[in-house]
């Protein structure tokens, strides 16, 4: 049986039989792996602590007809600090069923979005705002597939938009589209009405700055309400593309 090696974050699990465990896999090199493993439930077994739901592990696999094996496995990162805080473990749950609904198996390029959480992950244990840490994650995991939402020019017709995001005001935004339309197409087209400092919190997001430079302690406070938006328009665009409507959301606004 051809074996292989991998890194991985457990994205979810479910038992199988007596003592037998399936994971989903997020894999660096392999993009999504399903992988039985053998005794996980038992009390002495080998694997106990390590493949629950979040730990990134190295993986020792062998491949299976329909099912691959893991054969062992080495914890890297038990994201200890995120299981110890509800806000952070919800907001972590959030991320593995966003990679877990546009994962596929054999994806080329996998490393992109495996990377992408580890950090995103790690990010979110030490966060000030974990809102605004998901904002981050989504908007970067959506530019890596392409569905990053347009401001640029109009989602529709294409035309320049008369974007100033620094400036006071509103902008239609098409969520089924995924973007800002140009006044003309605004009459046609249903949209809702964005305001700037939703825009500005969302044009952050896919830039590199830590949010300590981007926001002081008052301006987040006062920030609460456009961050819950920029959650809520990034739900909204993610459900239209994603193979599943993503539940973790629920959770997260409840807290
Ligand atoms: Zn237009």
């Amino acid at each position: 049986m051809p074996t292989y090696n991998d890194y991985g974050i457990i994205l979810n699990s479910y038992d199988l039989g007596e003592s037998d465990r399936i994971l989903n896999i997020y894999t660096k090199e392999n993009g999504l792996v399903r992988a039985v493993v053998k005794g996980a439930r038992k009390t002495l077994s080998k694997f106990s602590g390590k493949v629950d739901q979040l730990s990134c592990c190295y993986f020792h696999f062998a491949s299976g007809k329909n099912l691959d094996t893991v054969c062992d496995c080495e914890q890297v990162n038990s994201f200890s600090l995120l299981r110890s805080n509800l806000i952070c473990l919800t907001s972590a749950v959030l991320f593995l069923e966003i990679v877990s609904n546009f994962a596929h198996e054999d994806e080329h390029d996998s490393h992109h979005i495996y990377d992408l959480l580890y950090v995103s992950l790690n990010r979110l244990q030490i966060s000030p705002n974990p809102d605004l840490e998901s904002i981050s994650f989504i908007s970067k995991f959506l530019s890596l597939h392409g569905y990053k939402p347009q401001f640029e020019t109009c989602v529709s017709c294409a035309a320049k938009t008369d974007l100033k995001p620094a400036l006071s005001g509103s902008y239609p935004y098409s969520s089924i589209l995924g973007g800002i339309l140009c006044s003309n197409c605004s009459g046609t087209i249903n949209s809702k009405s964005v305001n700037s400092q939703t825009l500005n919190i969302l044009l952050n997001a896919g830039r590199d700055i830590p949010i300590e430079q981007l926001y002081n302690k008052q301006s987040l406070n006062n920030q609460n309400k456009n961050i819950r938006s920029v959650l809520e328009l990034l739900r909204e665009h993610l459900d239209v593309r994603a193979k599943n409507k993503i539940k973790s959301f629920d959770l997260v606004f409840s807290l």
